[in-house]
């Protein structure tokens, strides 16, 4: 049944307010340790080495075991993006996303303001399919990404682009992906974002829900934002997931600018995709 059987899983022990949040909306709590194999499995042994006596990693790895029991599921280890092949950064100490993308041979589709630099090793590492969906002004340009990577979609988005455009990109991104798909689900993208300058509101969430509903699929909290904005946001994904109604708000009018630029964007975007969805039959 569609909208039926989806899991939120965070740590028993992560106690910080996204995880708070996420029990609010009935988050299940892992408990226990995962185990360094599934660490070993997507990193070099120097960061093996490096979160070995750090916790995190261990619990990080254990909700990524219970996520991939589960199926369908929304999870958080408290970030995967900048986890990279040799360095964890910014408190990501295991690449959770991507260990999922290996063991369910999934592509992963990055949903952020950054650019997930952790996530792009592993893919040059790993040769997973990487969809990525960034704000353009400050990550790698779509020419540098193409010749680097293996089944790379650059998705660059200038300043201003919203609710359209990401649905714009996304919804052919998704469905070249095939199934299952690895979301990297980065809060930042939200007009409210204190330093973002995407503009996605709540209808973008409950969307990318709608579009995964049918569908097999991991997502993993990213970058939170702000408590106001990452509440109202994972209300409307998990609504758009479960198949309920929409959130009341504004949709953001996009100026004429940027509607073209992401007609560009989607454009070029759109032999990678083919070259992708081939790869998939
Ligand atoms: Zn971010």
């Amino acid at each position: 049944m569609q909208g039926a059987g989806i899991s939120v899983l965070t740590h028993a022990e992560l106690q910080d307010w996204v995880s708070q949040a996420l029990r609010e909306v009935g988050a299940e709590a892992v408990s226990g340790e995962g185990s360094l194999d599934a660490v070993r499995a997507v990193h070099s042994e120097i960061f093996v080495r490096a979160v070995s006596k750090r916790r995190e990693a261990l619990l990080a790895a254990a909700v990524a075991e219970a996520a991939l029991a589960r199926g369908r599921a929304v999870f958080y280890t408290g970030g995967t993006i900048m986890a990279g092949f040799h360095a964890p950064r910014m408190g990501h100490a295991f690449n959770a996303a991507a260990y999922i993308a290996r063991r369910a041979g999934a592509a992963v589709v990055s949903i952020d303001l950054h650019f997930p630099r952790g996530t792009w090793e592993l893919h040059l590492e790993h040769a997973f399919p990487l969809l990525v969906v960034y704000g353009g002004v400050d990550g790698p340009s779509f020419g540098h990404l193409v010749r680097r990577g293996h089944a790379v979609v650059p998705l660059p988005l200038p300043p201003g682009a919203g609710d359209e455009s990401l649905v714009r990109v996304l919804a052919p991104a998704i469905d070249a992906a095939g199934e299952p798909l690895v979301v990297q689900l980065g809060f930042d993208i939200h007009r409210d974002d204190p330093t973002g300058y995407l503009f996605a509101s709540e209808l973008f969430f409950y969307e990318l829900g709608r579009l995964l509903s049918g569908r097999a699929f991991f997502i993993s909290v990213e970058c939170p934002s702000t408590p106001s904005v990452f509440k109202r946001s994972i209300a409307a994904l998990l609504a758009g997931l479960r198949g309920s109604e929409p959130p009341r708000v504004e949709p953001h009018k996009e100026g004429r600018k940027v509607v073209e630029e992401v007609r560009r964007v989607a454009g070029r975007a759109r032999k990678l995709l083919e070259r992708l969805r081939r790869r998939e039959r």
